[in-house]
């Protein structure tokens, strides 16, 4: 329509230029060449954990993988951590499996090039704390929500072993943006009333114990992002809120957020086969990436 000249999208910066090209590699290679990766298709779940252990391991980090078994089969999880002078840890986690039925591109291949493009960033830089990367396994559903689920059996070993997590981002689904009306939706009519309609922002998403964390947050993020945001700390169970690993984090008392494009109240291709890569906004995308190396930045404390 013309008459309104908006910009939509900033400008990139030539490093958040190289940033948009890694996202839609690792995006293409997730959900374009492995495809749906799954308990149903399990060779190309296991190719994915064998990318991100080799992702991690290019950047000149140490990957580990941490596994159980559901029914005989191994699942893992992949982790890598950069030491820092206190215990103290902040935990970027995103899930590489992908929903039955779907490549997975945007849920949550998104989430995984971006856990990898940011764990590239900070590799060999030493913080005041510990950072550690995740990439979870088996966060859809059948193992939703249940104590099967990869990010649930994580958190218990974390909370075994007396892990400090003061933080844990979830990455879920960040890749979508939309500029047409009504491209929003809420999990409850109320909160239409105080959220935009245009789908053209970023989430972050907190439960009630973890609202100072997601005000830090996003006061770092809007400092130096160059793409809207909007954040809420809910009540857990309002639908939308624990929908991803951040929840078993808080189900074990530790702080968490999500970061997310809010995915079904957006996404038209939410969980179905045409979850593709072409489907993504990667220059928004690169600067909701950019954002949250900020926003790492200021919680590592560089
Ligand atoms: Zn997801």
């Amino acid at each position: 329509m013309p008459g309104k000249n908006i910009l939509k999208t900033a400008p990139l910066s030539p490093d958040e230029v190289i940033l948009r090209e890694e996202l839609r590699s690792d995006v293409q290679k997730l959900a374009g060449e492995i495809g749906e990766r799954n308990m149903w298709h399990y060779p190309q779940l296991n190719a994915a954990a064998d990318f991100i252990e080799n992702s991690f391991s290019d950047a000149g980090l140490r990957p580990r993988r941490d596994t159980y078994e559901i029914r005989g089969q191994a699942c893992h999880n992949i982790e890598t951590e950069i030491r820092g002078a206190s215990p103290e840890i902040i935990l970027i986690g995103a899930h590489y499996d992908s929903v039955f039925g779907s490549p997975g591109a945007n849920d949550n291949g998104s989430g995984v090039a971006a856990m990898l493009a940011l764990a590239r960033k900070f590799a060999g830089k030493t913080g005041k704390h510990t950072l550690r990367f995740v990439a979870f396994v088996n966060e859809e559903p059948p193992y939703f929500l249940s104590d099967e689920m990869g990010s649930f059996i994580y958190a218990g070993r974390c909370k075994a072993r007396g892990d400090k997590i003061s933080v844990m981002i979830s990455l879920e689904t960040i890749g979508y943006f939309s500029d047409a009306s009504n491209s929003q939706t809420y999990p409850s009519p109320g909160l239409g009333i105080f959220y935009p309609k245009v789908g053209n922002f970023i989430g972050f998403v907190g439960n009630v114990p973890s609202r100072s964390l997601l005000r830090r947050v996003i006061a770092t993020f809007r400092k130096y992002a160059k793409i809207p945001s909007e954040g809420a700390a809910l009540p857990s169970f309002i639908p939308g809120v624990s929908w991803s690993d951040q929840r078993s984090f808080w189900r074990l008392g530790y702080p968490g957020i999500m970061v997310t494009d809010t995915a079904p109240f957006r996404y038209p291709y939410y969980h179905s086969a045409n979850d593709t890569p072409d489907k993504l906004d990667y220059d928004r995308f690169a600067l909701v990436v950019s954002g949250m190396e900020k926003v790492i930045e200021d919680l590592y404390k560089l």
